[in-house]
C-alpha cells in the first residue's frame, strides 16, 4: 500500500467490551482503496467483533470510524449524537457484509433477495434493481438458478448469491466473516474464486478467515489478531514465511 492510495475504511481506536468483559482493545486499520485484507487469529479473539463494529452491527464503546467521507465516532463516555446515528444509517449501507451461514431470506427468490435492499434501502425502480440483479448473479455464475429458492441451492451457490446481495447495494467496502468456513473445498473454492475477481475488479474487501491458503495467496496483508488486540500486520509471503511476534509465530505453527 502506498502511502497517497486513497483510504476507503479508516477505523482508529476501536474499543468493544461485552459487561466488563474486554473484547477488543484500541483496534485500528485503515484500507486503501482495491486492498484484500485478510484477518486471522485463534477463535474468540474478536475478529468478528471487529467486523461488526466496521458496519456498526455492533456500536463501538470508543473509537473513530470512516467509511470514504462518512465519519461515526464515540466520545469517552459513549456519546452518540443523533447526526451520528444518521451518519451510522449512512455508513451501513455503504457495507456489504457477508456471513458464514449465508443468511439469504427462504422465502424469496435468489433474484428477490438480491433485488431487495436496493429497492427497500434505496428505492431503485424494479426494473433497474433486476437488470443490476441479472448482471451480478451472471457475475457470480448463479444465472441459472436465479428464480430458485437459496435452500435449493448448494452452500456455495448461495454464498455466492450472498455476495451478489450485498454487492447490489454498491458498497464501498465489501466484509466477510468466515465465507467458506461452512462449505466442503471446491464449493469454498466457487467463492473464493468470486473474491478474486472483485479483487480484480478493485473491489475493497476485508475477510475474516481460517484459509491460510487463501490469506496468503490471495490478500495484500494480512492481520493476526489476539486477545483483542492486532499483534502483527504485513505482507501476507513475509508474515507466514517469517512471523516477528512470537504470538504469531505460536499460532501459525498450530496450523501445520
Ligand atoms: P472470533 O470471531 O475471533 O472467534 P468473537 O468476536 O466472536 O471472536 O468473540 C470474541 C469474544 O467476545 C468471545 O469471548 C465472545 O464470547 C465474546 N462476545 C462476542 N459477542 C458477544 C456478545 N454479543 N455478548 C457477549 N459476549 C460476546
Ligand atoms: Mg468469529
Amino acid at each position: 500500500m502506498t502511502n497517497d492510495a486513497e483510504i476507503v475504511l479508516d477505523a482508529q481506536s476501536i474499543a468493544k467490551s461485552f459487561d466488563r468483559h474486554v473484547v477488543l482493545h484500541d483496534m485500528s486499520l485503515s484500507v486503501a482503496r482495491g486492498e484484500l485484507v485478510a484477518i486471522i487469529g485463534p477463535s474468540g479473539c474478536g475478529k468478528s467483533t471487529f467486523l461488526r463494529c466496521l458496519n456498526l452491527l455492533e456500536v463501538p464503546d470508543a473509537g473513530t470510524l470512516r467509511i470514504e467521507d462518512v465519519t461515526v465516532a464515540r466520545d469517552h463516555r459513549g456519546g452518540w449524537s443523533r447526526e451520528d446515528e444518521r451518519q451510522a444509517h449512512f455508513l451501513r449501507a455503504h457495507v456489504g457484509m457477508v456471513f458464514q451461514s449465508f443468511n439469504l431470506f427462504p422465502h424469496r427468490t435468489v433474484l428477490e433477495n438480491v433485488m431487495l435492499a436496493p429497492r427497500t434501502v434505496k428505492r431503485i425502480a424494479a426494473q433497474e434493481a433486476e437488470r443490476t440483479a441479472r448482471e451480478l448473479l451472471a457475475k457470480v455464475g448463479l444465472s441459472h438458478v436465479m428464480e430458485r429458492y437459496p435452500l435449493t441451492l448448494s452452500g456455495g451457490q448461495q454464498q455466492r448469491a450472498a455476495i451478489a446481495r450485498a454487492m447490489a447495494m454498491r458498497p464501498a467496502v465489501m466484509l466477510y466473516d468466515e465465507p467458506t468456513s461452512a462449505l466442503d473445498p471446491e464449493l469454498a473454492e466457487e467463492v473464493l474464486q468470486v473474491m478474486r475477481a472483485l479483487d480484480d475488479e478493485g473491489m475493497t474487501q476485508i475477510v475474516v478467515t481460517h484459509d491460510m491458503r487463501f490469506a496468503r495467496a490471495a490478500s495484500d496483508r494480512v492481520l493476526y489478531v489476539e486477545g483483542g488486540h492486532i499483534i502483527e500486520e504485513g505482507d501476507p509471503d513475509l508474515m507466514f514465511a517469517n512471523p516477528h511476534d512470537a504470538k504469531t509465530r505460536r499460532f501459525l505453527r498450530t496450523l501445520l
